[in-house]
């Protein structure tokens, strides 16, 4: 498995690599490798003759009072991790390697990065995108792909994909849970057991959200609220909870069209998001 650590090399090696006619596909991550950005790589594979993973915690889509200090960071176990999985190439830029001083062009995706994640971390997706594109760029990426747990984000990435004609094909790959439902993160290493275990209320409440579109005639207002007196109730500070058409991510009247069910919320000083598919309801056949 090859480490780059400058944009030189990796154009080097990729552009070995597609002279040799051989397809690239890229595992954008920030690092603190769990199974969910392993599964990645596993979904990847039958896409791409090689496989990198990026690993670099990206100061731009931080806010000035967010993690970005202590986020956590363990590059020699995130290469074994890598390693162990067949991965190809780790792409593991520094901070001045991938914003020299006197950078300042940046990514905007309007609509689609307002709301929700948007809304409440402002500067985050311009972040987002910025790196991603760099990183579509440097790495002759082919094809990409994303955890749908980021839903919002994977929206994004689309539409500057297809804004800015960037070639690469962006995959979406299903949210990995822990055996309890909590959806693998990075950041879940920060709950203490108490939080950990209340913050459980988020992913079932999104089953039963989910189970309540799929056979009752609740609206999604009324859903939404008791989505959000849920996570209240069991100690954690909902940010949001938005039932949202799928991509456009404008929030949806009734359930007539692909749904999503979007959640950030707070337990202790830990941002926790999650999300579920809604399915589509014959509005026509209800009374
Ligand atoms: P991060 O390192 O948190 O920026 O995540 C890197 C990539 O892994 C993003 O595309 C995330 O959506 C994806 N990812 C993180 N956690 C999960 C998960 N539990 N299931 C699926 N994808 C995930």
């Amino acid at each position: 498995m090859q480490i780059l650590t400058n944009p030189h090399a990796l154009r080097q090696w990729h552009t070995e690599q597609h002279r040799a006619g051989l397809r690239i596909g890229v595992v954008p991550t920030m690092g603190a490798l769990h199974e969910g950005h392993l599964q990645l790589v596993d979904q990847i594979r039958p896409h791409a003759d090689r496989v990198v993973v990026t690993i670099f915690v990206n100061p731009l889509q931080f806010g000035p009072n967010e993690d970005f200090g202590r986020y956590p960071r363990q590059f020699p176990t995130d290469c074994a991790l890598c390693e162990a999985r067949g991965v190809d190439a780790v792409y593991h830029p520094d901070v001045p390697g991938m914003y020299p001083d006197g950078f300042q062009t940046h990514v905007e995706v309007e609509q689609v990065s307002q709301r929700w994640c948007g809304a409440s971390r402002p500067g985050h997706f311009r972040g987002v995108a910025t790196v991603v594109l760099k990183l579509l760029n440097q790495t002759g990426a082919d094809v990409a792909i994303f955890g749908q747990k980021d839903w919002q984000q994977l929206q994004v990435i689309r539409q500057m994909c297809r804004d800015l004609d960037h070639p690469a094909e962006i995959l979406g790959a299903p949210i990995v849970r822990e055996p309890d439902g909590l959806a693998m993160s990075s950041r879940n290493v920060y709950l203490s057991a108490e939080q950990r275990s209340n913050a459980l209320a988020i992913s079932k409440g999104l089953w039963h959200l989910q189970q309540q579109v799929a056979s009752t005639a609740r609206a999604p207002a009324e859903l939404q609220a008791e989505l959000l007196a849920t996570i209240a109730a069991s100690g954690g500070q909902p940010e949001y909870v938005g039932l949202v058409q799928a991509e456009s991510l404008e929030p949806l009247d009734d359930f007539s069209v692909a749904g999503r069910a979007l959640v950030a919320a707070r337990y202790g000083a830990t941002r926790l998001i999650d999300n579920v598919e809604l399915p589509v309801r014959d509005v026509q056949a209800k009374p």
